[in-house]
């Protein structure tokens, strides 16, 4: 059974047992709560769609970029066909139909960034774990307390709510990062490997700079906050956490 795609149910639709089990996981409506806890780890990228699959973001990227994807010559085709690799690793390569307008090449430098948090691994296959576990190993009792969880309204529901927000891709993207900790802070590029010139906070100097200090915590970066929050009027607390 193909999970993630949409032929998995056509032959099925049949059957009356098949068609209440997949009423109840949400088909019909969009991507369901059974796909959404469900989470692809791209390795080669040989099993899922790059523009109709949820695989790098809990949306598809068609969904996102609605205008790219009509421009890529590259639709319905799996992740592992958008690139190729070579003795330094794996390189994007994006193909569309004609010339992008500057605001398109704006899109696709951000898709671009998107793609750049996820490594493909050459040889080995794409597999799927299941979010409501540690392990990642499906259970009922797991399933139940995803259903339990959404119907009081969990956290996760921060991330559905997300995409659903109607700000611009590039203002989604980078709250998407933040919320996941992906942003390039010197805490996050030091435990990459990556050399810095100082662990500190860029702004005050410090506090180590990792996401919750830039956007929580940092007093120089409060006081832009309540700069921007006063010219758009409206009343804000330091008090949080990410
Ligand atoms: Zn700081």
């Amino acid at each position: 059974m193909e999970i993630n795609g949409t032929n998995h149910t056509r032959s099925c639709y049949q059957s009356w047992w098949w068609r209440d089990l997949v009423n109840f996981c949400g088909e019909g409506e969009g991507v369901g709560w059974f796909q959404q806890a469900l989470v692809w780890n791209i390795r080669s990228g040989n099993s899922v769609r790059f523009w109709e699959d949820s695989w790098i973001v809990d949306n598809k990227l068609k969904d996102i970029y609605p205008r790219l994807f009509s421009l890529s010559v590259n639709q319905g085709m799996i992740v592992g066909q958008f690139g190729f690799w070579d003795d330094y690793g794996w390189h994007w390569n994006l193909n569309w139909r004609r010339g992008r307008f500057q605001w398109e090449s704006v899109m696709e430098e951000e898709l671009l960034s998107i793609l750049s948090t996820g490594v493909l691994h050459r040889g080995s296959k794409d597999f799927i774990t299941w979010r409501g576990d540690a392990k990642g190993v499906f259970s009922v009792k797991s399933a139940y307390s995803i259903l339990v969880d959404q119907r009081n309204g969990s956290d996760n529901d921060v991330f559905k709510l997300h995409w659903k927000a109607k700000a611009l891709p590039k203002v989604l993207i980078t709250a998407w990062r933040i919320l996941l900790d992906k942003i390039p802070t010197s805490k996050n590029l030091i435990s990459r490997g990556v050399d810095t010139n100082s662990p500190l906070c860029a702004l005050c100097n410090l506090s180590e700079e990792s996401t919750q200090h830039l956007f929580m915590d940092c007093d120089v970066a409060y006081r832009v906050w309540m700069l921007c929050f006063r010219w758009i009027g409206i009343g804000s607390s330091k008090q949080g956490h990410m």
